[in-house]
């Protein structure tokens, strides 16, 4: 019997993991694909948000403010890439300027320190690029950029260093509630690996969500799926703007804007559209077209020849509006983490906390005294100095094997992605871990070696490879090779 289970290992799920794990609890991290971070938490926009945007004493407007001073000491315990580059969020007209002020104050009541709101010639001075038809701006400098796979991998590695156990591949068909007596009652978990029983129960499963609170509850929840999408541009159009530039909010959300990414690309989306498929992650011509010409608003001659691919993820809309993150009413022990919706991923190391003081509420525990709090991320080569490359190269020549000409990446950094605690398994896998695949040619040079990298490590033939597990295979196989 489980203490704890998890289900679902995107960032609130590994954000959770983390912070439980450095209890004497006995924790099980159950996710349906073949790795962490391939739901909702791998497509987003990536900012840490300042967190004025959220209507006041909403659990959004506590999680995200906490959770966005909680990010910087928490990149340096884990190692993962975040910068406070601060958001502008654009008015175009005289008229729109109340909005912004209403913005502005809603900041003040949230917590979000330093807001300031800018006029046109200082917010040009500070973005050369944004759009001549600017007026006014509010400045949110504790906003930032971080890398979405690189936390959550972080968050999940150092829980699976803590000796939380991770089940990949792994998805939850049903939940039994069984209720012994009023004090003793827990879960069997029924999945496409067997059952796991459990006295907690941990909703984190995104998007999804709604299906497992209602096997439990007669009070039901409806989760919408809301489907955003994002063109990115190359690096060499990175430094196009420094702040994350936002335009007025609207009753889908914060709109569509322009910002840089954490590893110096420019990005611009997302669209909001209600769907009912909650796998449709495909993007249209429709909603590129939308994206671009909405971005144009904000900036001066947007480089649209400089985009290198485009992407969509869907936002787990609640009809509360706000993040539902509670034990449910009629099942004792099973806490839903629903409705995490942006600002989600800003949230996640609040939302870590506040589920740690649920779980212990429920089920008292000490702390162990071997909890390790840091972690180190795979070496990335291109941050060293000449003289740490050439010591690093001296130790293990893979290091000057360079695999990823885009983006500089060595067989040394993909070997370690691979052989680490959770390590790589499929080649998106990779990507995520090194950036091997992400640059300009999107894997088109380096696919093939870096496929035999993984074939040699995992010690199995390179048809077996996949992009991102399941039958997502690379080379063609006979019918008889994927039975097998
Ligand atoms: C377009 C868009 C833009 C966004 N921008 C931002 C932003 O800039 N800043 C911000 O703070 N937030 C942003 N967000 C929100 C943020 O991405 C989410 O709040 C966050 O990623 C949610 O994480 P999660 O762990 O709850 O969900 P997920 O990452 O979806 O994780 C849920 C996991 O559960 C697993 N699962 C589901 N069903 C099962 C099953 N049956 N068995 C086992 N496992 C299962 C899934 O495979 C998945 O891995 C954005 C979201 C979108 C879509």
């Amino acid at each position: 019997m489980q203490d704890v289970i998890i289900i679902g290992a995107g960032v609130i799920g590994c954000a959770i993991a983390r912070e439980l794990s450095r209890y004497q609890l006995k924790i099980l991290v159950l996710e349906k694909e073949s790795d962490v971070c391939e739901g909702t938490s791998k497509a987003n926009s990536a900012i840490v948000h300042a967190g004025y945007d959220a209507k006041p004493g909403s659990l959004k407007a506590k999680l995200n403010v906490e959770g966005n001073k909680l990010m910087e000491d928490l990149s340096h315990e884990l190692d993962f890439a975040f910068r406070r580059n601060g958001s502008l969020v654009l008015c175009f007209h005289k008229e729109e300027r109340e909005q912004l002020e209403k913005l502005f104050n809603n900041g003040l009541k949230n917590g979000v320190t330093g807001l300031k709101i800018l006029e046109k010639e200082e917010i040009k001075k500070l973005e050369p690029n944004i759009s001549d038809e600017v007026c006014a701006a509010l400045y949110a400098p504790t906003g930032g950029i971080v890398c979405p796979f690189n936390l959550t991998i972080a968050l999940a590695e150092n829980a699976y260093t803590n000796g939380t156990e991770f089940k990949l591949n792994t998805e939850v068909m049903d939940i039994i509630k069984i209720m012994e007596s009023t004090y003793e009652n827990y879960y069997r978990l029924k999945t496409n690996q067997g059952e796991f029983t459990t006295k907690i129960v941990i909703n984190a499963a995104g998007v999804y969500a709604d299906k497992f609170h209602n096997m439990v509850s007669e009070d039901k929840m409806h989760i919408t799926a809301r489907k955003g999408e994002y063109c990115l541009m190359d690096k060499a159009v990175g430094d196009y703007v420094d702040k994350t530039i936002f335009q007025l909010p609207n009753k889908f959300g914060k709109g569509v804007l322009v910002t840089p990414t954490i590893h110096g690309n420019l990005l611009i989306g997302p669209t909001a559209l209600d769907i009912q498929d909650k796998e449709m992650i495909n993007t249209t011509a429709d909603a590129l077209n939308e994206v671009i010409e909405k971005a144009k608003k904000s900036v001066n001659q947007l480089p649209l020849n400089k985009i290198i691919t485009s992407f969509a993820g869907l936002r787990a809309h609640a009809e509360q509006d706000d993040f539902i993150i509670e034990e449910v009413k009629d099942a004792p022990g099973f806490i839903d983490v629903a409705g995490i919706e942006s600002p989600g991923l800003s949230s996640a190391p609040a939302i870590g906390r506040f589920v740690e003081k649920m779980v212990l509420q429920i089920l008292p525990a000490m702390k162990k005294n071997n909890f390790i709090g840091h972690r180190k991320g795979v070496i990335n080569l291109s941050s060293l100095t000449y003289g740490e490359r050439k010591e690093l190269i001296k130790k293990n020549p893979a290091y000057a094997n360079v695999i990823c000409r885009c983006e500089t990446v060595t067989e040394g950094e993909i070997m370690d992605a691979i052989n680490r605690p959770l390590g790589a398994v499929t080649l998106d896998g990779i990507k995520r871990r090194t950036r091997a695949g992400s640059g300009r040619c999107q894997a088109g040079f380096c696919l093939p070696k870096t496929m035999s990298i993984l074939a040699r490590e995992l010690h199995v033939d390179s048809k077996d490879i996949t992009k991102c597990g399941g039958k997502s295979y690379i080379l063609l196989k006979t019918d008889e090779e994927t039975e097998r």
